[in-house]
């Protein structure tokens, strides 16, 4: 979900996330509640390594769109990922 800059004259600079077609010009400001109007800023953009960047659109995904599962998934060769014998008693799957 994109993020908007957003300056109350009283309260300074906040952003605000929300769906592009949701934007308006003002919003309320979080702090006194006075109409706040939108500043353009240059866009954020990404550098970072492309593994990271899909882990990090996965989990923004995950945020408003979690996959939808109909069966548990199938081990896999990891087991027993704690020590704790504690965790023995949560429940299982
Ligand atoms: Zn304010």
């Amino acid at each position: 979900m994109p993020s908007y800059e957003y300056a109350c004259g009283d309260c300074g600079p906040f952003t605000v996330h929300r769906a592009m077609q949701d934007v308006t010009p003002t919003v309320p400001c979080p702090t006194c509640d006075c109409p706040a109007r939108r500043v353009y800023t240059a866009p954020h953009t990404r550098r970072t390594s492309p593994g990271f960047r899909r882990a990090l659109d996965a989990q923004e995904a995950s945020r408003h769109e979690p996959r939808v599962v109909e069966s548990i998934p199938a081990r896999t060769g990891r087991r027993n990922v704690t020590t704790n014998p504690l965790h023995r008693r949560l429940p299982r799957p």
